[in-house]
Formats: structure tokens, C-alpha cells, sequence
């Protein structure tokens, strides 16, 4: 199978050659977009794999182009970010991107990323064959019949729970913002569906997890949101 092509869109040199020189050493293909207008063009002549994204541009934001690139793709867009804020990554991550990296970045935090994106690429077509079910680790949901086993043992959880739980396997590897699980489970964002929010995610994670304190399934991003991560 080829490597995949990935679109890095870096204004900074620096950044951008640290990048280009650990995709070359690891056999990825690549190409480079030094503002959000190439990007924009780059990635609908060439259908990249993965996207890397610069949120700071000299020509649009990078949450601009996410929004343009969501118009006619899924593909995936991993933000890079100089800003540590965490609203940054939140607006980002909303418009559709679907991990983060915040600089300065280790390469092997780069590589880590990259191979969570193409894990997640790999399951999404796995499971499009085989939607009625999902498994992870000792974790398997039946979703036909509604029922979440942990190895042999069937979990007795709370339709909320189940619903939260649903809609991190289905994304499972994406970073889901607080916003975008408190929509879709309850339709709404206000404070109290975070704070409910936190309180559903202890409890399921009391019954999926073997020591909720270290989670394996359920990684918090805090101040952002939730992944699920695929357990090896
Ligand atoms: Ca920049």
C-alpha cells in the first residue's frame, strides 16, 4: 500500500522543515502549502490522506480553511498551533479538525499523531462493512441489540451513558469537543450539560474502565473535551 500523502500548511520555515525532514526519513509523501489559499487548492487537486495545519496563517485563519475544506471533504486535518490557548484548539476542533498538536512539538509526538490518524482511517473502513457492532480491547458494543459487553460481562449502563459511549466509538481517535458531545446528546451547550457531561463521562467510565483513575479507554483532553482511544 502507498504511504500516504500528507499536506503540511506551515508558514513558518522552521516548523515546516522539521516536519518535511521526518516525513521524508519515514517514507511519507508530502506536499506544502505556505498559506490558507494554496492550502485550500492544494487539497482539492491532490486529495490528500492526512492534512497538518498551521492555525496562524498570513492570509486567513486555519479555522477558515477547515470550514472550507468540511464543504466537500472528511479528510482528516491534524491542527498545529503555536497558541496554547485552549479556545483555539475548541474553535478548530468544532469546525471539523480532528486532533491537535501544540508547538514546539516532539517528531515523535508528530509520528504518534499520524499513526492515530491512519488507525482511525483503517477502522472507519473496517467498520463500514460491519456497523452493527464494535470492538475495542475487551470492549465490545453491540449496537443492533444495544448491549456493551467488557470481555464476557454485560454492562448495565444508563441510556445517557450508552448514547456517550456510542458516539465516542463511532469517532473513536477524534477528539470530540465538550460542545459537539453535549449537542448531539442533549441537543444543547449550556454550562450545566458540561457539568452533567462530566458527571456521565465518571460514571461510564466507572463501569468500562478497570481503574477509572487510569484510564485506557477514555483519554480527557481537559478543558477541551474526550477521545476513545484504540486499546492495542
Ligand atoms: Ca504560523
Amino acid at each position: 500500500m502507498n504511504k500516504p500523502l500528507i499536506l503540511i500548511v506551515e508558514d513558518d520555515s522552521s516548523v515546516k522543515n522539521l516536519i518535511t525532514t521526518t516525513l521524508k526519513a519515514h517514507d511519507y509523501r508530502y506536499l506544502t502549502a505556505p498559506n490558507g489559499k494554496t492550502a485550500i487548492l492544494e487539497a482539492s487537486s491532490h486529495n490528500p490522506d492526512i492534512v497538518l495545519l498551521d492555525l496562524g496563517l498570513p492570509d486567513m485563519d486555519g479555522v477558515e480553511v477547515i470550514q472550507k475544506i468540511r464543504t466537500w471533504s472528511n479528510m482528516p486535518i491534524i491542527v498545529i498551533s503555536a497558541r496554547s490557548e485552549d479556545s483555539d484548539k475548541i474553535d478548530a476542533l468544532d469546525a471539523g479538525a480532528d486532533d491537535y498538536l501544540t508547538k514546539p512539538f516532539s517528531v515523535e509526538e508528530l509520528l504518534a499523531r499520524l499513526r492515530v490518524t491512519q488507525r482511525r482511517l483503517m477502522m472507519q473502513n473496517d467498520s463500514a462493512s460491519e456497523a452493527s457492532s464494535f470492538a475495542n480491547g475487551d470492549l465490545r458494543i453491540d449496537y443492533a441489540a444495544g448491549c456493551v459487553y467488557i470481555g464476557k460481562e454485560e454492562l448495565h449502563l444508563t441510556p445517557i451513558e450508552y448514547k456517550l459511549l456510542c458516539l465516542l466509538s463511532q469517532n473513536i481517535g477524534k477528539v470530540l469537543t465538550h460542545t459537539f458531545i453535549t449537542q448531539n446528546i442533549w441537543g444543547s451547550s449550556w454550562d450545566n450539560d458540561i457539568a452533567s457531561l462530566r458527571v456521565f463521562m465518571a460514571t461510564l467510565r466507572k463501569k468500562i474502565e478497570k481503574e477509572p483513575n487510569a484510564p485506557q479507554y477514555i483519554q480527557t483532553h481537559i478543558g477541551v473535551g474526550y477521545r476513545m482511544l484504540k486499546v492495542e
